[in-house]
């Protein structure tokens, strides 16, 4: 008899907040392609003798973060220092948050489910580790960067209340598209701002003690973070219905191989040594600067979501409502009068891809110039993309291209008539039953005007065939 298992999966993610600075120093945030160790200094370098200082930008980027995923935040916090050895951490200790984090007992709900968050609190990245040679010939090398030691990152952790790949990456994407409409990241996960840790453990149905749970590492995207939970499931499901037992450790997910490896035990719990950080005093935090953070909030993408889905397509309204400048396009370009699903259409196929946003003047003209007939889609794209660049209205670029199509229907039965005088064996052809025929018609009346408005010409062609 197959066994029916319950999935059980708690997220760990880190967020780089978009902060100009470091967490405890003035080093400037490096670009991806910046040369190794140029920004560093005494703090982030752990030299003797000198003080972190907390970067109050990324204070405040983690309790809107807390504020807008529903949580308390308590009015004592302090930082403290976690202790271990490793080449990409010189000081010795990464400085984070333990038993007094910034925000505590959140909620975020995805789709029905809702996933509670135990915990948004502060720490510092550590620096990167590059390795090169050739470890076969033992010429193997490791350098370290410490360019990201010390950048800002918030962790937001949930309670075990995902139960399957589907809600884990909704999750992660839902978590993303709040934080983008707040504004605190960019959360671009191939440029490693925002890092997904899925644990995962299976269990009997109906049992309620929790299985061993394994934790992934090493995943860049929603599409590998379904993936890997959907192999690790599988694989968990495999070794305990074969009489095995999972064991507890941190397992990484190869891209290339769709598969998730053995990276190290977890069976003994790491021993950090957790102390308050001693350079940094306790804070207390300013209730009144925590209610003008939550009412700054802007509103959050579930509402969005809601109001719009009223209007559009379920995944338009979801595309839309993700992204706080394309739900703004949309709403001021539809409060300029033009019809809310062509509008839409426009924004999430030409506008979302491009990432580049017109004026909501300029998309509502826009759409306006199709919708009539003025302009053909493929004319549309052309003006829109150059009304981006230069700024210019619409209307402005159609005329000085001679754009705007000819829908006049006396001027388009004269060019029809001509384009089947010069073509009389198509003519002739299509009179016959060749239906196709009407193709080289209508290329030559396009070659006449090519801003003939291409359905009212067709239907022209037709009538005079007839
Ligand atoms: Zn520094």
């Amino acid at each position: 008899m197959k066994e029916v298992w319950e999935v059980v999966i708690g997220m760990e993610v880190h967020v780089q907040p978009a902060t100009r600075s470091k967490m405890f120093c003035g080093c400037a945030i490096a670009e991806l392609n910046a040369a190794p160790n140029t920004h560093v200094c005494e703090v982030c370098l752990g030299l003797p003798g000198v003080l972190p200082v907390p970067n109050r930008a990324a204070i405040e980027a983690c309790l809107k973060s807390a504020l807008a995923l529903g949580c308390e935040i308590p009015r004592h916090t302090k930082f403290d220092r976690k202790n271990y050895m490793y080449p990409d951490l010189p000081k010795g200790y990464q400085i984070s948050q333990y038993d007094l984090p910034m925000s505590i007992n959140g909620a975020l709900d995805v789709g029905g489910r809702r996933v509670r968050i135990r915990r948004v609190h502060l720490e510092e990245d550590t620096g990167t580790l590059k390795h090169a040679g050739d470890k076969l010939h033992r010429a193997w090398e490791s350098y370290v960067d410490l360019n990201r030691a010390g950048v800002p990152l918030m962790e937001i952790v949930t309670e075990p209340d995902i139960r399957s790949a589907d809600e884990a990456r909704d999750y992660a994407v839902e978590l993303r598209a709040v934080l983008r409409a707040i504004g605190v990241a960019t959360a671009d996960m191939e440029k490693g701002q925002m890092r997904v840790e899925p644990n995962i453990s299976i269990r009997r149905a109906g049992s309620e003690e929790l299985g061993k749970k394994t934790e992934l590492k090493n995943i860049n995207s929603f599409r590998a973070l379904h993936r890997a939970i959907g192999y690790e499931v599988e694989r968990q499901k495999q070794v305990l219905e074969s009489g095995g037992t999972v064991e507890q450790e941190t397992r990484g997910w190869s891209e290339a191989e769709q598969r998730t490896f053995g990276q190290r035990s977890k069976e003994f719990a790491e021993e950090y040594r957790y102390f308050p950080e001693p350079d940094i005093p306790p804070l207390e935090l300013d209730q009144a600067w925590v209610e003008q953070l939550r009412g700054s909030l802007p509103e959050l993408p579930s509402a969005r979501r809601a109001r719009l889905a009223g209007k559009l397509p379920a995944a338009a309204a979801a595309t839309i409502a993700a992204d706080r400048e394309l739900a703004e396009l949309f709403e001021g370009a539809v409060a300029r009068g033009a019809p809310a699903l062509p509008v839409a259409n426009w924004i999430v196929n030409e506008v979302a891809p491009t990432g580049k946003l017109p004026s909501a003047d300029a998309l509502a003209e826009l759409v306006k110039l199709v919708e009539a007939g003025n302009l053909t889609r493929d004319q549309g794209r052309e003006v829109l993309a150059e009304s981006v660049e230069t700024g210019r209205t619409p209307a402005e670029i159609v005329a000085e291209h001679g754009f705007a199509q000819v829908s006049d229907e006396s001027e388009l039965r004269i060019l029809a008539q001509a384009a089947i005088d010069a073509n009389p064996k198509a003519a002739a052809d299509f009179r016959a039953g060749k239906k196709q025929a009407i193709a080289a018609l209508m290329a030559d009346l396009r070659k006449r005007a090519p801003q003939a408005n291409p359905k009212k010409a067709n239907q022209l062609l037709l009538e005079l065939l007839g």
